[in-house]
């Protein structure tokens, strides 16, 4: 059988051991590449090599947490996808999570098949076709490397804010509702809440205005939010 590329290489950091294990063999089993480590001071340093093309992460770990780690990866540049596992259902939680930089979370005890769908979305942009953007006034998007561009400044979106900002551009100056985002970005069976919009939305917010972009989100109350730039 010809293989036509490497297999993606998958870090799990993840101190309960048995999980560990049954997630190491259904990685393997669908073949994947898969390096685990049991503590978040390890996981930063495996992290950092930037070999992984994405990185299952624990939020409650010895060292530091999961969130900590992230914030930490992320600090130093790193934009390997990540897919964070949280024992709690709680909101504060997930959104702490996903301010720090996870493209995505998992609420324990879950699916593997779930898990799985999750893993192929994000690091689905690994298989993109290259040379394809978008623009809106000043502003590119790059739907190969999922970089927004303006100037001579550039930004690389984690998954979501890159799905939300391609929403946008595709329907630029049209009213987007809520419900849109969330059909689109997570899917009907989800238990995203509108306010995890509000968060991304801002993320992305935040970043057109570090890149000096001229187009702006404008939230429409009750209805949901438009791409706005200059003619
Ligand atoms: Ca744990």
């Amino acid at each position: 059988m010809k293989r036509l590329g490497r297999h993606m290489k998958i870090l799990i950091v993840e101190d309960e051991r048995a999980l560990s294990e049954v997630l190491t063999a259904l990685l393997k089993q669908k073949l994947y590449s898969v390096d685990a480590v049991y503590d978040g001071i390890s996981g930063e340093d495996y992290a950092m090599s930037g070999i992984y093309d994405a990185i299952i992460l624990d939020v409650m770990l010895p060292g530091q947490s999961g969130v900590d780690m992230l914030r930490s990866i992320r600090a130093k540049g790193a934009a390997t996808p990540v897919l964070l596992l949280t024992a709690k259902a709680d909101v504060d939680d997930k959104i702490a999570g996903l301010d720090t930089g996870a493209d995505d979370y998992l609420t324990k005890p879950f699916a593997t098949g779930e898990l799985l769908a999750r893993l192929r979305a994000i690091t689905r942009r690994k298989d993109r076709f290259v040379g394809d953007e978008m623009s809106a006034g000043n502003t590119t998007l790059d739907l190969n490397t999922h970089e927004l561009r303006s100037g001579g400044n550039a930004v690389r979106l984690p998954a979501k804010e890159y799905q939300i900002m391609e929403l946008l551009m595709r329907n630029s100056r049209q009213i987007i509702p809520k419900e849109r985002f969330i059909e689109k970005i997570w899917g009907f069976d989800t238990n995203a809440e509108y306010n995890t919009i509000e968060v991304y939305i801002s993320f992305v917010r935040k970043k057109l205005a570090a890149i000096g972009s001229d187009v702006q989100i404008k939230a429409v109350r009750g209805a949901g939010y438009s791409l706005e730039a200059p003619e």
